[in-house]
This record gives C-alpha cells, sequence and structure tokens, in this order.
C-alpha cells in the first residue's frame, strides 16, 4: 500500500513539474538562453514549437530587435507606456511592413509583430497567390494598442482587453498589388475566392496566435479578424 502511495506521489510531482514547466513557458518567463528551443526564425515557414519562441520574445528587447528585421519586417522600438489602470505596453514596435506587405501601426508588442510577419509571409502571401493570382500589397487593420476592456462578451464584462497591452490587433482587410480590395465585412459571407482566401487565412493565423476571432464568433467581429498573444487559447 506504501509503494502504491509513494509511486502516486512521484506521478504527481512529475505532473506538477510538466505544468510548471508549460507555464513557464506559456508565459515567455523562461529567457532564450536557458531554453531547448533555437530562435524564431522569420524566414522559415511552419517551424516547430512556435509558440515557445514566440513567447521568448516578450520580455527581452535586445532578442525583439535581433528577430524584427528586413526583409521580413520593418519595425523600429517604441518608449515603453507605463502601466496604469491594466493599460499599458512593454517591448513593442511602430510597424511599416510585415512578411512582404504594408502594415503601419503605431504600437503593437514585438510579440504580435513577429507572428504577423510569420503569418503574412508564409501563409497569407501563398495563399492569396494560389486563390487570388497574385500577393497581397497592404493590410488593413482597424486598431492594436487600445486602453479599452473586452467588448461583445457579457462573460469577460469588465476585463481588460489584450488591445489595452498593445498585444492584440484587429484586421480588416487586404489590398492585393492590382488595387483590388478584400474586406471581411464584404467578402466574408460571398461565396468566390475572396471568401476562400479569407477563411483560409483566418484558419492559418491560429498557427502563431492564441486568440482568433472572426464573422463566426459574433457580431462585434463582423468586420475583423482579431488575433491576440494573451494567455488564453480558441480558434473561431
Ligand atoms: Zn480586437
Amino acid at each position: 500500500m506504501r509503494r502504491v502511495f509513494r509511486t502516486l506521489a512521484r506521478l504527481l510531482l512529475l505532473l506538477l513539474l510538466a505544468v510548471s514547466a508549460f507555464a513557464a513557458f506559456w508565459l515567455g518567463l523562461v529567457p532564450q538562453r536557458l531554453s531547448p528551443f533555437s530562435p524564431l526564425a522569420l524566414d522559415q515557414p511552419h517551424q516547430w514549437f512556435v509558440d515557445p519562441k514566440l513567447a521568448a520574445l516578450r520580455r527581452d528587447p535586445p532578442l525583439c530587435q535581433a528577430i524584427l528585421r528586413g526583409p521580413h519586417v520593418e519595425a523600429v522600438a517604441v518608449a515603453d507606456l507605463a502601466f496604469e489602470n491594466g493599460c499599458g505596453a512593454r517591448n513593442s514596435v511602430r510597424l511599416s511592413t510585415a512578411g512582404g506587405a504594408r502594415l503601419s501601426a503605431d504600437r503593437v508588442s514585438c510579440e504580435v509583430a513577429a507572428a504577423l510577419a510569420l503569418w503574412l509571409a508564409h501563409d497569407v502571401q501563398p495563399l492569396a497567390v494560389e486563390i487570388l493570382g497574385q500577393r497581397v500589397q497592404s493590410v488593413g487593420h482597424l486598431g492594436t494598442y487600445a486602453c479599452r476592456n473586452i467588448i461583445g462578451n457579457a462573460l469577460w464584462k469588465g476585463v481588460r482587453s489584450q488591445h489595452a497591452t498593445a498585444n492584440a490587433i484587429d484586421i480588416g482587410g487586404f489590398t492585393l498589388v492590382d488595387g483590388r480590395q478584400i474586406g471581411v465585412l464584404r467578402h466574408w459571407a460571398s461565396n468566390g475566392p475572396e471568401a476562400r482566401f479569407l477563411r483560409a487565412v483566418h484558419a492559418r493565423a491560429c498557427r502563431y496566435f492564441r486568440v482568433v476571432l472572426g464573422p463566426e464568433h459574433n457580431v462585434s467581429h463582423k468586420d475583423h479578424f482579431h488575433f491576440d498573444r494573451g494567455p488564453l487559447w480558441t480558434c473561431r
């Protein structure tokens, strides 16, 4: 009986260690020098362990500067925004291009900028060529940093959005090289290749972002995709 007890205690300890290790990587608490994973590489499509590699950027501005580089992304570091009432930002950048497309954002977290660059370079651009016959020239968004709560869901009323820490972006649509515009509001529910493209890029975003919400989620998202790198995990 005592042996069974001891085995159970050991199993429980192992489980606790595994959960703690997972949480440390999930929260970006493991510095790159202690990580068993190689640093994130923006030129590598669909690399393994992309989530902990992205999370490692969260608290490491030098690593962020080393990784957010041309030609994959054009970004400059911006001063931190002091935290007050759950709003603020650290280790964020001003973004001008990502994955070969123009994307202007005054402030976005390093982690979200890197995730955008991977998604655009390795998923959005190839899917645009395959489905629409040309590349994306620019990405339209409805906002990144905003000191506000989650909207559109009574369950999360009073809880700060990931936008309040510049850790989120709302993508409204894409402009192709020939000037054609593909919008979430206009094309999501249509039957053409534009809708196929939007649904494919929405699904692929779940490789890089932890929370991906679109028009199927609720009416607040009828005109955009919400992407964030917060602690939750959902893709719909
Ligand atoms: Zn959003």
